[in-house]
Protein backbone atom coordinates (compact mmCIF):
# COMPACT_ATOMS: atom_id res chain seq x y z
CA UNK A 1 0.00 0.00 0.00
CA UNK A 2 1.29 3.65 -0.80
CA UNK A 3 1.05 6.92 0.90
CA UNK A 4 0.61 9.06 -1.65
CA UNK A 5 2.51 12.37 -1.62
CA UNK A 6 0.20 15.25 -1.81
CA UNK A 7 0.84 17.36 -5.11
CA UNK A 8 0.33 20.78 -3.25
CA UNK A 9 -0.81 22.96 -5.69
CA UNK A 10 -1.56 25.97 -3.08
CA UNK A 11 2.41 25.51 -2.29
CA UNK A 12 3.59 25.27 -5.25
CA UNK A 13 1.71 28.39 -6.83
CA UNK A 14 3.03 30.88 -4.00
CA UNK A 15 6.58 29.59 -5.63
CA UNK A 16 5.38 30.30 -9.10
CA UNK A 17 4.18 33.56 -7.91
CA UNK A 18 6.80 34.57 -6.70
CA UNK A 19 8.79 33.69 -9.72
CA UNK A 20 6.62 35.81 -12.14
CA UNK A 21 7.00 39.22 -8.82
CA UNK A 22 10.80 38.86 -10.00
CA UNK A 23 10.25 38.82 -13.16
CA UNK A 24 7.60 42.04 -13.13
CA UNK A 25 9.73 44.02 -10.95
CA UNK A 26 12.99 42.74 -13.28
CA UNK A 27 10.87 44.64 -16.27
CA UNK A 28 9.73 46.94 -14.38
CA UNK A 29 13.30 48.38 -13.56
CA UNK A 30 14.08 48.43 -17.44
CA UNK A 31 10.63 50.78 -17.51
CA UNK A 32 8.85 47.76 -18.39
CA UNK A 33 5.26 47.73 -16.55
CA UNK A 34 3.33 44.52 -16.79
CA UNK A 35 -0.37 44.95 -17.62
CA UNK A 36 -2.91 42.84 -18.34
CA UNK A 37 -6.87 43.50 -19.12
CA UNK A 38 -9.76 41.21 -18.11
CA UNK A 39 -13.00 41.74 -19.83
CA UNK A 40 -16.28 40.35 -18.46
CA UNK A 41 -19.37 40.53 -20.53
CA UNK A 42 -22.56 40.42 -18.04
CA UNK A 43 -22.99 39.56 -14.56
CA UNK A 44 -22.51 35.52 -14.41
CA UNK A 45 -21.97 35.07 -10.74
CA UNK A 46 -18.90 32.44 -11.28
CA UNK A 47 -17.19 34.35 -13.90
CA UNK A 48 -17.57 37.93 -11.74
CA UNK A 49 -15.39 35.24 -8.85
CA UNK A 50 -12.83 34.07 -11.22
CA UNK A 51 -12.38 37.76 -12.66
CA UNK A 52 -12.09 39.09 -9.04
CA UNK A 53 -9.49 36.13 -8.32
CA UNK A 54 -7.17 37.08 -11.16
CA UNK A 55 -7.18 40.96 -9.90
CA UNK A 56 -6.29 39.64 -6.92
CA UNK A 57 -3.54 37.07 -8.06
CA UNK A 58 -2.43 40.36 -10.34
CA UNK A 59 -2.09 42.88 -7.63
CA UNK A 60 -0.17 40.14 -5.87
CA UNK A 61 2.53 39.85 -8.25
CA UNK A 62 2.31 43.63 -9.34
CA UNK A 63 0.89 43.20 -12.84
CA UNK A 64 -1.57 45.79 -13.29
CA UNK A 65 -4.73 44.65 -14.35
CA UNK A 66 -7.70 46.94 -16.04
CA UNK A 67 -11.02 45.62 -14.91
CA UNK A 68 -12.92 46.20 -18.19
CA UNK A 69 -16.98 45.65 -17.53
CA UNK A 70 -19.42 45.75 -19.90
CA UNK A 71 -23.35 45.18 -20.06
CA UNK A 72 -24.90 41.84 -21.06
CA UNK A 73 -26.44 42.84 -24.32
CA UNK A 74 -23.15 44.46 -25.79
CA UNK A 75 -23.06 43.57 -29.35
CA UNK A 76 -20.24 41.78 -30.73
CA UNK A 77 -18.92 44.91 -33.02
CA UNK A 78 -18.71 46.85 -29.54
CA UNK A 79 -16.75 43.96 -28.15
CA UNK A 80 -14.62 43.59 -31.40
CA UNK A 81 -13.91 47.00 -31.29
CA UNK A 82 -12.87 46.71 -27.85
CA UNK A 83 -10.42 43.73 -28.66
CA UNK A 84 -8.97 45.64 -31.47
CA UNK A 85 -8.48 49.13 -29.32
CA UNK A 86 -6.89 46.08 -26.68
CA UNK A 87 -4.51 44.98 -29.08
CA UNK A 88 -3.04 47.69 -30.14
CA UNK A 89 -2.62 49.50 -26.84
CA UNK A 90 1.32 49.17 -26.47
CA UNK A 91 0.99 48.86 -22.58
CA UNK A 92 -1.68 46.06 -22.45
CA UNK A 93 0.48 43.05 -22.00
CA UNK A 94 -2.24 40.61 -21.70
CA UNK A 95 -5.72 40.36 -23.13
CA UNK A 96 -8.29 38.10 -21.12
CA UNK A 97 -11.85 37.66 -21.77
CA UNK A 98 -14.05 35.49 -19.44
CA UNK A 99 -16.01 32.86 -20.84
CA UNK A 100 -18.43 32.09 -21.16
CA UNK A 101 -19.74 35.17 -23.01
CA UNK A 102 -23.68 35.95 -23.69
CA UNK A 103 -24.97 33.32 -25.90
CA UNK A 104 -25.39 36.23 -28.67
CA UNK A 105 -21.71 36.56 -28.70
CA UNK A 106 -19.46 34.33 -31.01
CA UNK A 107 -16.69 32.98 -28.58
CA UNK A 108 -15.12 31.65 -31.44
CA UNK A 109 -14.94 35.02 -32.87
CA UNK A 110 -13.66 36.77 -30.23
CA UNK A 111 -10.86 34.24 -29.37
CA UNK A 112 -9.28 34.54 -32.92
CA UNK A 113 -9.77 38.17 -32.60
CA UNK A 114 -6.90 38.58 -29.59
CA UNK A 115 -3.86 39.34 -30.82
CA UNK A 116 -1.67 35.80 -29.86
CA UNK A 117 1.14 37.97 -28.52
CA UNK A 118 -1.57 39.20 -25.93
CA UNK A 119 -3.45 35.65 -25.88
CA UNK A 120 -2.65 34.96 -22.08
CA UNK A 121 -5.18 31.95 -22.27
CA UNK A 122 -3.68 30.76 -25.04
CA UNK A 123 -6.88 29.68 -26.77
CA UNK A 124 -5.91 31.22 -30.49
CA UNK A 125 -5.69 28.95 -32.93
CA UNK A 126 -1.86 30.29 -33.72
CA UNK A 127 -0.95 29.47 -30.52
CA UNK A 128 -3.22 25.67 -30.45
CA UNK A 129 -0.92 25.64 -33.20
CA UNK A 130 2.84 26.31 -32.24
CA UNK A 131 1.90 23.40 -29.23
CA UNK A 132 0.72 20.93 -31.42
CA UNK A 133 3.84 21.27 -33.73
CA UNK A 134 5.75 20.92 -29.96
CA UNK A 135 7.12 24.91 -31.12
CA UNK A 136 7.53 27.39 -28.27
CA UNK A 137 4.50 29.49 -27.83
CA UNK A 138 1.73 30.88 -24.70
CA UNK A 139 0.89 27.64 -22.99
CA UNK A 140 -2.92 27.11 -21.76
CA UNK A 141 -3.28 27.65 -18.21
CA UNK A 142 -4.21 24.34 -16.86
CA UNK A 143 -2.13 22.02 -19.04
CA UNK A 144 1.15 24.04 -18.01
CA UNK A 145 0.29 24.27 -14.65
CA UNK A 146 -0.23 20.15 -14.41
CA UNK A 147 3.22 20.00 -16.25
CA UNK A 148 4.65 22.02 -13.60
CA UNK A 149 3.65 19.66 -10.78
CA UNK A 150 5.80 17.02 -12.71
CA UNK A 151 8.83 18.68 -13.12
CA UNK A 152 8.59 19.83 -9.45
CA UNK A 153 8.35 16.73 -8.27
CA UNK A 154 10.71 14.85 -10.46
CA UNK A 155 8.09 12.54 -12.03
CA UNK A 156 9.68 11.38 -15.22
CA UNK A 157 7.10 11.48 -18.23
CA UNK A 158 9.48 9.69 -20.73
CA UNK A 159 8.04 6.46 -22.12
CA UNK A 160 5.78 6.89 -19.25
CA UNK A 161 1.58 5.37 -20.28
CA UNK A 162 -0.72 8.51 -19.70
CA UNK A 163 -3.82 8.57 -19.70
CA UNK A 164 -5.81 11.84 -20.28
CA UNK A 165 -9.95 11.62 -19.67
CA UNK A 166 -11.66 14.18 -21.43
CA UNK A 167 -11.01 15.81 -24.81
CA UNK A 168 -11.80 20.10 -24.30
CA UNK A 169 -9.70 22.25 -25.54
CA UNK A 170 -9.06 23.95 -22.60
CA UNK A 171 -7.57 20.92 -20.29
CA UNK A 172 -7.63 17.37 -22.30
CA UNK A 173 -6.48 18.02 -25.96
CA UNK A 174 -3.31 20.89 -24.69
CA UNK A 175 -2.48 18.47 -21.59
CA UNK A 176 -2.40 15.47 -24.39
CA UNK A 177 -0.34 17.64 -26.72
CA UNK A 178 2.33 18.45 -24.04
CA UNK A 179 2.61 14.98 -22.81
CA UNK A 180 3.55 13.74 -26.04
CA UNK A 181 5.96 16.44 -26.66
CA UNK A 182 7.52 15.71 -23.30
CA UNK A 183 7.70 12.13 -25.09
CA UNK A 184 5.10 10.04 -23.12
CA UNK A 185 2.71 7.57 -24.54
CA UNK A 186 -0.71 9.21 -24.41
CA UNK A 187 -4.35 7.62 -24.27
CA UNK A 188 -7.10 10.09 -24.36
CA UNK A 189 -10.75 8.82 -23.44
CA UNK A 190 -13.60 10.59 -23.78
CA UNK A 191 -17.44 10.30 -23.21
CA UNK A 192 -17.62 8.03 -26.51
CA UNK A 193 -15.14 5.86 -25.21
CA UNK A 194 -16.04 2.31 -24.48
CA UNK A 195 -15.34 0.94 -20.76
CA UNK A 196 -13.14 4.01 -19.82
CA UNK A 197 -11.78 2.05 -16.63
CA UNK A 198 -10.07 -0.60 -18.92
CA UNK A 199 -7.90 2.31 -19.79
CA UNK A 200 -7.55 3.94 -16.75
CA UNK A 201 -6.09 1.04 -14.73
CA UNK A 202 -3.46 0.78 -16.76
CA UNK A 203 -2.03 4.27 -16.68
CA UNK A 204 1.50 5.38 -14.50
CA UNK A 205 -0.05 8.62 -14.82
CA UNK A 206 -3.63 9.43 -14.54
CA UNK A 207 -5.54 12.64 -15.37
CA UNK A 208 -8.69 13.40 -15.09
CA UNK A 209 -10.84 16.48 -16.62
CA UNK A 210 -14.46 15.09 -16.72
CA UNK A 211 -15.93 17.43 -14.42
CA UNK A 212 -18.02 14.59 -12.79
CA UNK A 213 -17.81 14.11 -8.77
CA UNK A 214 -15.82 11.53 -7.29
CA UNK A 215 -16.32 9.53 -10.15
CA UNK A 216 -12.96 7.60 -10.14
CA UNK A 217 -12.44 5.01 -7.71
CA UNK A 218 -9.80 3.27 -6.55
CA UNK A 219 -10.90 -0.07 -8.58
CA UNK A 220 -10.14 2.34 -11.39
CA UNK A 221 -6.26 3.11 -10.50
CA UNK A 222 -3.60 1.22 -10.96
CA UNK A 223 -0.99 0.61 -7.46
CA UNK A 224 1.66 3.29 -7.51
CA UNK A 225 0.11 5.26 -10.44
CA UNK A 226 0.00 9.25 -10.27
CA UNK A 227 -3.11 11.01 -9.80
CA UNK A 228 -3.89 14.69 -11.63
CA UNK A 229 -8.06 15.49 -10.69
CA UNK A 230 -8.60 18.58 -12.52
CA UNK A 231 -12.38 18.31 -11.92
CA UNK A 232 -13.91 20.80 -10.08
CA UNK A 233 -17.65 19.80 -9.29
CA UNK A 234 -19.67 19.80 -6.29
CA UNK A 235 -21.24 16.99 -4.36
CA UNK A 236 -24.33 16.45 -3.16
CA UNK A 237 -23.63 18.40 0.61
CA UNK A 238 -22.14 21.19 -1.91
CA UNK A 239 -18.85 20.89 -1.24
CA UNK A 240 -16.08 21.25 -3.17
CA UNK A 241 -14.54 18.22 -5.10
CA UNK A 242 -13.08 16.82 -7.71
CA UNK A 243 -13.62 13.65 -10.18
CA UNK A 244 -11.54 11.30 -8.46
CA UNK A 245 -12.68 9.73 -4.96
CA UNK A 246 -9.28 11.13 -3.18
CA UNK A 247 -10.16 9.20 0.34
CA UNK A 248 -10.07 5.83 -1.81
CA UNK A 249 -7.49 6.19 -4.15
CA UNK A 250 -5.04 8.21 -2.12
CA UNK A 251 -3.99 4.61 -0.53
CA UNK A 252 -3.17 3.43 -3.67
CA UNK A 253 -1.25 6.43 -5.57
CA UNK A 254 2.24 7.63 -5.46
CA UNK A 255 1.63 10.64 -6.26
CA UNK A 256 -1.90 12.78 -5.87
CA UNK A 257 -3.79 16.28 -6.43
CA UNK A 258 -6.28 17.61 -3.58
CA UNK A 259 -9.21 19.35 -4.77
CA UNK A 260 -9.52 21.83 -3.49
CA UNK A 261 -5.44 23.35 -3.54
CA UNK A 262 -4.08 21.29 -6.31
CA UNK A 263 -4.53 21.90 -10.00
CA UNK A 264 -6.65 24.99 -9.59
CA UNK A 265 -4.32 27.59 -7.42
CA UNK A 266 -2.15 26.24 -10.75
CA UNK A 267 -4.25 27.30 -13.12
CA UNK A 268 -4.51 30.90 -10.86
CA UNK A 269 -0.59 30.99 -11.01
CA UNK A 270 0.52 30.24 -15.08
CA UNK A 271 -1.51 32.97 -15.61
CA UNK A 272 0.11 35.50 -14.43
CA UNK A 273 3.55 33.50 -15.80
CA UNK A 274 1.72 33.91 -19.14
CA UNK A 275 1.17 37.65 -19.01
CA UNK A 276 4.91 38.21 -17.32
CA UNK A 277 5.96 36.25 -20.57
CA UNK A 278 3.82 38.71 -22.79
CA UNK A 279 5.06 41.51 -21.00
CA UNK A 280 8.64 40.14 -21.78
CA UNK A 281 8.10 39.71 -25.52
CA UNK A 282 6.62 43.30 -26.06
CA UNK A 283 9.79 44.52 -24.01
CA UNK A 284 12.16 43.17 -26.90
CA UNK A 285 10.04 43.87 -29.50
CA UNK A 286 9.83 47.29 -28.67
CA UNK A 287 13.30 47.43 -28.07
CA UNK A 288 14.00 45.81 -31.33
CA UNK A 289 12.03 48.64 -32.92
CA UNK A 290 13.71 51.50 -31.41
P1 LIG B 1 -15.77 20.01 -20.69
O1 LIG B 1 -15.49 20.98 -21.76
O2 LIG B 1 -17.14 19.79 -20.19
O3 LIG B 1 -15.16 18.61 -21.15
C1 LIG B 1 -15.37 17.44 -20.44
C2 LIG B 1 -14.72 16.29 -21.17
O4 LIG B 1 -14.92 15.11 -20.43
C3 LIG B 1 -15.32 16.04 -22.57
O5 LIG B 1 -14.26 15.76 -23.46
C4 LIG B 1 -16.21 14.81 -22.36
O6 LIG B 1 -16.27 13.98 -23.50
C5 LIG B 1 -15.47 14.09 -21.25
N1 LIG B 1 -16.35 13.27 -20.42
C6 LIG B 1 -17.49 13.65 -19.80
N2 LIG B 1 -18.01 12.61 -19.13
C7 LIG B 1 -17.19 11.56 -19.34
C8 LIG B 1 -17.19 10.20 -18.90
N3 LIG B 1 -18.17 9.72 -18.12
N4 LIG B 1 -16.20 9.40 -19.33
C9 LIG B 1 -15.21 9.86 -20.13
N5 LIG B 1 -15.15 11.16 -20.56
C10 LIG B 1 -16.13 11.98 -20.16
O7 LIG B 1 -14.93 20.32 -19.39
P2 LIG B 1 -13.52 21.09 -19.15
O8 LIG B 1 -13.70 22.51 -19.41
O9 LIG B 1 -12.40 20.34 -19.78
O10 LIG B 1 -13.43 20.88 -17.58
C11 LIG B 1 -13.42 19.61 -16.99
C12 LIG B 1 -13.47 19.75 -15.48
O11 LIG B 1 -12.29 20.42 -15.07
C13 LIG B 1 -14.62 20.59 -14.94
O12 LIG B 1 -14.98 20.09 -13.66
C14 LIG B 1 -14.02 21.97 -14.80
O13 LIG B 1 -14.67 22.74 -13.80
C15 LIG B 1 -12.63 21.61 -14.37
N6 LIG B 1 -11.62 22.61 -14.68
C16 LIG B 1 -10.76 22.92 -13.68
C17 LIG B 1 -9.74 23.80 -13.92
C18 LIG B 1 -8.80 24.09 -12.81
O14 LIG B 1 -8.05 25.03 -12.90
N7 LIG B 1 -8.79 23.29 -11.75
C19 LIG B 1 -9.57 24.39 -15.17
C20 LIG B 1 -10.45 24.03 -16.19
C21 LIG B 1 -11.46 23.13 -15.92
P3 LIG B 1 -16.90 14.47 -24.92
O15 LIG B 1 -15.83 15.30 -25.56
O16 LIG B 1 -17.15 13.20 -25.65
O17 LIG B 1 -18.13 15.24 -24.58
Amino acid sequence: MYMATKLDGSALAKKVKAEVKEQVAALKELGKETQLAVVLVGEEPASQIYVNFKHKDAKEVNIVSKNIRLPEETSQEELDRLIDSLNEDEEIDGILVQLPLPKHLDEEKITQRIDPSKDVDAFHPYNVGLLARNLVGMPPCTPAGIMRFFEEYDIDLRGKHVVVVGRSNIVGRPIALMLLNADATVTVCHSKTKNVSAFTKEADILISAIGKANFFGAEDVKEGAVVVDVGMNTDEAGKLVGDIDYAAVEPKASFITPVPGGVGPMTRAQLMLNTVYASKLHYERQNAKA
